[in-house]
């Protein structure tokens, strides 16, 4: 493929670092659908969401046309320095698997949120800041997010309050506290300080919330005090748009060394660092300049692409936020408590809702202890301990690798390497204990959440 020796990790200078963001909507024959007013069903406009949410977030969130969009000279700053994160090569895995295929991983945990969530936090700190407002409040599930924002506000002098789905605030209590080090305050979900988390305890009394519960409590933290804003880790296309500097970094690191991967794997939550990984490549594909497949992967025990319907929900279990068009298993679906936090979200973003309808990309579900088992083979040669949301990737991505071995086949495959598993050791105490399970839903399960859906012509 080419002479040069390819180094285990490819590095951008700076100054080849991305400017703009890329927007795939752009290139998007059929557009995402518009998010819909949950009181009248109508499109939002960008003053119902300005109501809600920072005003230039919204000009992002509505534009479906501008394909490169500036990346403001205060967030490059910030972006130098954890960026650019590496691709590197897994010659040790490869090795170890005994495969012919040629595997890269591009690395998003190597800043203290542990995860590439801090792409967007950082931006979205900035627009509200630029805006004039005191504060954000916002959801986190495993906590990476609430982190990432947590310092990206203390960065930019804002108030940051979280609320952290229960079952996570009780297990990660050092995530929490890295919140509060940032300034940040944080809550667990659901509370008893909004009107909706109390009518959801009054519901489901013991419940260890999720995260539609935690975003219902935030967007009415935000509308209920004066000069604060809600922000949103994943889902939304502001986030995806953000998001793709890892996909832009991607790209080039692999242009510099004239390398074509066959295959783009990344695991899928709200599908923000799927769809900021793939965007670059989806665009060629858009465009009809080239061919890739592409891969996301999701929990069996939260599968929205593989077995949830593609129609409009609500985004939260308050039914406070738009509705969006999407893949969902209901915004009353609440998984089993398996140990991929980011990965229990309900819904999937519309974008690559709308691209996997389209059939531009594949998914495929996983079950957690095989996630666990692909965890600590990299581990174990790669140096890193990944987080369990990226092991569904590493899944994936080990089991192309083998069928390369059967076929011979010399394939690249890229996958996204979101983060670190330090705050994540409970759940690996259980895989190492052998006292893991494997949840998947039932049909009956999951048709109880499609009961909850809106009646909505799409
Ligand atoms: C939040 C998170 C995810 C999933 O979120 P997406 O929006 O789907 O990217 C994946 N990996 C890590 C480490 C996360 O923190």
């Amino acid at each position: 493929m080419n002479n040069k020796e390819i180094p285990y990790k490819i590095y951008l200078e700076e100054k080849e670092m991305p400017a703009s963001w890329y927007n795939v909507r752009a290139d998007m024959k059929n557009k995402p659908a518009p998010l819909l007013n949950p009181a009248t069903f109508q499109p939002m406009t960008a003053g119902d969401l300005e109501a809600v949410f920072c005003a230039e977030l919204v000009r992002q969130e509505l534009d479906d046309s501008t394909p490169y969009i500036d990346i403001p000279r205060e967030i490059l700053d910030f972006y130098k320095m954890y960026r650019p994160s590496p691709l590197v090569r897994a010659y040790c895995l490869e090795k170890k698997l005994d495969t012919p295929a040629k595997i890269y991983y591009k690395f998003e945990g190597n800043n203290t949120s542990g995860s590439h969530k801090l792409n967007s936090a950082i931006a979205q700190a900035y627009y509200a800041k630029q805006q004039g407002l005191k504060g954000v409040t916002t959801e986190t599930g495993a906590g990476q997010w609430g982190t990432a924002l947590s310092m990206a506000c203390s960065y930019f002098d804002l108030d940051c309050r979280v609320f952290m789905v229960k079952v996570s605030y009780e297990q990660k209590p050092f995530r929490r506290e890295v919140m509060r080090t940032y300034g940040a305050s944080v809550t667990p979900s659901p509370s008893d300080t909004t009107r909706v988390g109390r009518q959801i305890l009054a519901e489901h009394p013991g419940t260890s919330g999720s995260l539609g519960c935690a975003i219902s409590e935030a967007v009415e933290a935000a509308t209920a005090a004066e000069g604060y804003r809600y922000v949103l880790g994943s889902v939304l296309n502001q986030v995806m748009l953000h998001q793709s500097v890892i996909g832009l970094e991607t790209k080039a690191a692999l242009d510099k060394y004239g390398i074509v991967p066959d295959m783009i794997i990344g695991c899928a939550g709200g599908g923000s660092n799927l769809g900021g990984l793939i965007s670059p490549f989806m665009g060629e594909k858009l465009r009809g300049e080239r061919d890739y497949r592409i891969i996301a992967v999701e929990p069996a025990s939260c599968p929205s692409f593989t077995r949830g319907r593609f129609a409009y929900d609500y985004c939260d279990t308050g039914r406070v936020c738009p509705l969006s068009k999407m893949y969902t298993l209901g915004s009353g679906f609440i998984p089993s408590a398996n140990h991929a936090g980011g990965l229990r979200y309900h819904g999937m973003s519309s974008t690559l809702s709308q691209l996997y309808d389209d059939g531009l990309m594949e998914a495929r579900s996983v079950e957690q202890t095989a996630v666990f088992a692909a965890a600590e083979q990299f581990a174990r040669v790669e140096g890193i301990l990944p987080a369990p949301e990226s092991a569904h990737a590493i899944r994936a991505a080990i089991d192309e690798a083998m069928k390369c071995k059967e076929t011979g086949e010399e394939k690249t495959i890229v996958f996204g390497l979101t983060g670190t598993g330090y705050f994540d050791m409970v759940a690996y105490e259980k895989y190492n204990n052998g006292e893991m399970s494997d949840y998947i839903p039932t049909d009956a399960e999951l048709e109880a959440g499609f009961a909850g859906l809106p009646k909505i012509k799409a």
